[in-house]
């Protein structure tokens, strides 16, 4: 087998990684490059946006841009997979935004087309083996992958051991994983030591905290987010407050709550059935806040899931009460000089807030356990802006092969005594 990481090797987003074998490649991932990152443009890949395509695939491993934002550029005869519930969130997602962005009419063309597999059931592709199961990620239902066709590699895709479901991770590995020859793996924090300094139940619990000292609470986060939106929803619940969702926020948590498969068992996916989340409504293109919903809040206060938009900022202007703000997304976006500065979240935040977030991505001492439990000979670090730093902390125990974009390594069987 033949790893081509495309891009990837020295950013973090618009990771496209091939996996070749007997003339059958087998693709990971195309997305977008991230707002003011380096950027690599348009991608020319042979079997994947042009040329014989009879032998290709392309596996996403979950619905963020950077990983899956740019499929709609790629022909239609090319196969694309995707877990089953990801594909649900992604067409709750761009049909909200195909109105203000026409791409997203083109996602939802093209998501009508997307085979869908189940995490934990294998499949094949030509002589590639392919065994997706879930990561803990802040993308919902977001998959590794363990793809064999001679050796075993192991894709990590974007995840972290700090969520509400990671500490299944090491029995998910061993039963569906074992050992492998590579890993192709995430080194997004690697720069990042603070990011994961709290892990998601740590985080819920101190929302929950603030939400009894706080009467009013309003807090910007990404909508797709479940995870943190679930965790916000119980933190409210223990507090007493309403919690408060737009249609769209509402749409993506009943995505999850409606599924009758493993999902539905867990009590975070589940509405406490006296304490449903309260949906806005709208009055005159602006959020509807009559005498009744004003006096509820000025009595019980409330939790306010936000966005940066006009409409929020006006119905937050005439909320009751004496409002703190959160911000729980990574504060790269606030920072003025940032790449990824988004001056309409700071402006709809303001500087008075109170940031609480933990990060969607592995610190490096989990990795390096994922490391012990998977045994590889190599590891090609990809979605990274420092690979060498990865390499000079792992370089010890293990092969650490950093690549440029467009390189290729040509696995060999054989591991070293
Ligand atoms: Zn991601
Ligand atoms: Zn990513």
């Amino acid at each position: 087998m033949k790893i081509t990481i495309h891009r990837g090797t020295h950013q973090i987003g618009g990771c496209v990684t091939e996996y070749e074998s007997e003339g059958w490649r087998l693709f990971v991932d195309y997305g977008e490059e991230l707002q003011g990152g380096p950027k690599s443009g348009t991608l020319k890949v042979e079997g994947l946006t042009h040329g014989d395509l009879t032998k290709s695939a392309l596996l996403i491993t979950h619905y963020h841009g950077d990983h899956i934002g740019c499929i709609t550029e790629l022909p239609e005869e090319l196969p694309i997979y995707m877990s089953e519930m990801g594909r649900e969130i992604q067409l709750v997602l761009s049909d909200h935004l195909k109105s203000v962005d026409n791409v997203q009419q083109k996602m939802l063309d093209k998501l009508q087309k997307v085979n869908t597999f189940k995490p934990g059931a294998k499949f094949a592709f030509g002589p590639f083996s392919i065994m997706p199961i879930i990561v803990d990620h802040s993308a919902f239902e977001a998959c590794a992958f363990k793809i064999t066709a001679q050796q075993r590699v192991f894709h990590t895709g974007d995840f972290r051991t700090h969520g509400f479901r990671s500490g299944t991770l090491p029995k998910v590995i061993k039963k569906y994983i074992g050992k492998v020859d590579y890993v192709v793996c995430e080194g997004t924090n690697v720069h990042r030591p603070d990011a994961t300094s709290v892990s998601e139940p740590e985080l819920q619990k101190q929302y929950a905290s603030r939400f009894r000292e706080h009467k009013c609470n309003v807090i910007y986060l990404s909508s797709s987010n479940i995870d943190r939106l679930f965790g916000l929803y119980h933190a409210a619940r223990k507090a007493d407050r309403p919690f408060i969702v737009d249609a769209y926020q509402r749409r993506m948590m009943d995505a999850v709550t409606k599924r009758d498969h493993i999902w539905g068992k867990s009590e975070l996916y589940q509405y406490d059935k006296t304490y449903p989340p309260m949906t806005l409504q709208y009055e005159d293109n602006e959020f509807r806040l009559n005498d009744k919903f004003r006096y509820l809040l000025e009595q019980k206060g409330y939790v306010l899931i936000a966005r940066a938009n006009d409409r929020f900022d006006n119905f937050i202007e005439r909320l009751p009460g004496d409002k703190h703000k959160y911000l729980s997304m990574w504060k790269g976006y606030v920072e003025v000089g940032r790449e990824a500065y988004n001056p309409r979240l700071a402006s709809s935040l303001g500087t008075d807030y109170e940031y609480l977030h933990t990060s969607g991505h592995c610190d490096m001492k989990s990795l390096r356990e994922l490391f012990h439990l998977l045994s590889p000979m190599s590891i090609i670090p990809i979605h990274t802006e420092e690979p060498e730093a990865f390499a000079n902390l792992f370089s010890y125990e293990y092969t650490i092969t950093v690549l440029n974009d467009g390189e290729s390594v040509t696995l060999s069987g054989d591991r070293p005594v």
